[in-house]
């Protein structure tokens, strides 16, 4: 049963906080932009899934329906897409000619590379994977499709280099960024038209005709390949039907990508598109633009890979914390102090869940002593996410609820610890801060490639142990030292924790 809460959410196309109102009630269909796999992603790309991740945690805990679509960008996202009609070069075929692009036999290659790479960051930092992740270039069919209907219908038309959206056939254009009258951004457009036979310097490329090209298909204008804006409008229509209720990105899609996708689907179906827009800010690394001159360019692998595989070792779940940590429509300073303190909250989180565990088993008699109190914990961070995504409101309830747990020290008895264990379950489902989705309690890290690796180290040093061979032992745990593991030989066996420092 859905419950009757409402759920708020700044739209770009209105400038304010609105509810979220799906059209069939109680059931969220939403399309999400997703990576263009020409590269590892960023921290910055990774920021902008959460969102999208944390409305849909967030729409399932109202009791509400999810169909959630992210696609994969494989083709057609050139290199000057900053602009609405993109000049430059397909980021595909520039990667493949790039010094990481020279183990790739081709740019299939590529791209079915980059796209498992992501597939296991995206798993890693505990995000659910959508309903339908579509892809770009097993969607070419339906694009030569919806571009024929643009031009039947007379919203494009074609040139000797491609086909083209004509803007002044559709009025409102602009109307998400609200920019696209001023004479300015009309010059800045000018400039990269590479076109001469365009109608208006502003109609941007729905078909590129280039039998050159490295991807290449069979078009009605020749052999070519499709504009990276056409295929969200073609991928969210086919799984999500002509009107659905949001659609999100990073502030980078607004203007062209957003306005062009507008454009294209509301002229197809002549009905309005999407009302809801949702898009998240860019991050700044200590205090500047994230960019690979200023050497403060982090791939979600640089920080996650454990440190003998050149990465810094840190913990998925911190870092997805540190990442949501700020409200995903503010500017945030993502600095490694940040990341150090979530290190922190998320062990704290995870050592909760092991006494809960522990004395749940154990099952001590006596009263519940918290249950009531973290009820109104979760509550606190329910309302603040149904609030804009208040996350460092949701978070700060989290760790109130921990401080709450762990303050009871002995007093700790079954009844509480089995409330407690509900609680860090909900606050999971909601934030996913306190264990990955696939694991259970009884093995945190399954999914972890680092514990997988620490697992069999653990596994060989009990061996030597047994064996005596306490030279081999002691050359286990200075490798686990490097690896930045701590081992604690306990009561209850041997466990181990990533150490803090980053
Ligand atoms: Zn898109």
């Amino acid at each position: 049963m859905p419950s009757d809460k409402t759920f708020a959410l700044y739209n770009t196309l209105t400038h304010q906080v609105e509810p979220l109102t799906p059209l069939e009630p109680g059931h969220l269909r939403f399309y999400a932009c997703g990576p263009t796999v020409y590269s590892y992603a960023h921290i910055g790309n990774f920021r902008s899934f959460l969102t999208a991740d944390l409305i849909l945690r967030t729409a399932r805990a109202i009791g509400w329906e999810t169909t959630y679509v992210s696609n994969i960008t494989d083709v057609g996202h050139l290199t000057e897409d900053d602009y609405a009609d993109a000049g430059g070069e397909d980021r595909m075929a520039k990667a493949l000619r790039s010094k990481e692009g020279e183990r790739f036999a081709n740019v299939w290659d590529l791209a079915r590379y980059y796209t498992q790479v992501l597939l296991e960051d995206w798993r890693l930092l505990n995000l659910h994977e959508p309903d339908v992740r579509p892809r770009a270039t097993e969607h070419v069919m339906q694009q030569i499709k919806a571009v024929e209907r643009l031009l039947d219908q007379g919203y494009a038309y074609e040139t000797r280099n491609g086909v083209y959206f004509s803007v002044t056939s559709f009025p409102q254009y602009g109307k998400l960024s609200g920019n696209i009258a001023s004479d300015q951004l009309a010059e800045g457009v000018r400039d990269v038209v590479l076109d001469a036979e365009k109608r208006d310097p502003r109609d941007f490329a729905l078909w590129k005709k280039d039998p050159t090209h490295l991807m290449q298909w069979h078009s009605p204008w020749g052999w070519g390949f499709p504009g990276w804006h056409i295929e969200c409008s073609v991928m969210s229509m086919a799984y999500l039907g002509e009107q659905f209720d949001l659609h999100t990105g990073g502030e980078d899609n607004i203007f062209p990508h957003h306005d062009c996708e507008i454009a294209q689907s509301e002229s197809l179906t002549g009905k309005p598109w999407v009302p809801h827009w949702v898009h998240t800010r860019f991050l700044q690394v200590e205090g500047e633009k994230m960019a690979k001159s200023t050497g403060n360019f982090y791939r979600v692998r640089d920080l996650i890979a454990p440190e003998s595989e050149g990465g810094r070792g840190i913990d998925p779940l911190a870092l997805r914390l540190a990442l949501i940590a700020g409200q995903y429509r503010k500017p945030y300073n993502f600095t490694f102090d940040t990341l150090r303190a979530n290190a922190l909250h998320v062990r704290r989180l995870r050592e909760a869940l092991d006494r809960v565990d522990q004395v749940a088993a154990a099952d001590a008699p006596g009263p519940d002593r918290v249950g009531a109190r973290l009820d109104a914990l979760y509550g606190r961070t329910l309302d603040a996410l149904l609030d804009d995504l208040n996350t460092p409101a949701a978070i700060a309830a989290v760790l109130d609820g921990v401080k709450l747990i762990n303050g009871l020290g002995d007093h700790l008895n079954g009844a509480s610890a089995r409330q407690a264990r509900a609680w860090l379950g909900r606050v999971n489902a909601l934030l996913g801060i306190v264990y990955h989705a696939a694991e259970s309690a009884a093995s945190p890290g399954a999914v972890d490639p680092l514990a997988a690796q620490v697992d069999a180290l653990l596994a060989e040093r009990r061996a030597a142990r047994q064996a005596k061979d306490y030279a081999r032992s002691d050359a286990i745990r200075d490798d686990l030292d490097a690896l930045g593991i701590e081992v604690m030989d306990t009561a209850e066996g041997t466990k181990w924790r990533r150490k803090l420092s980053v």
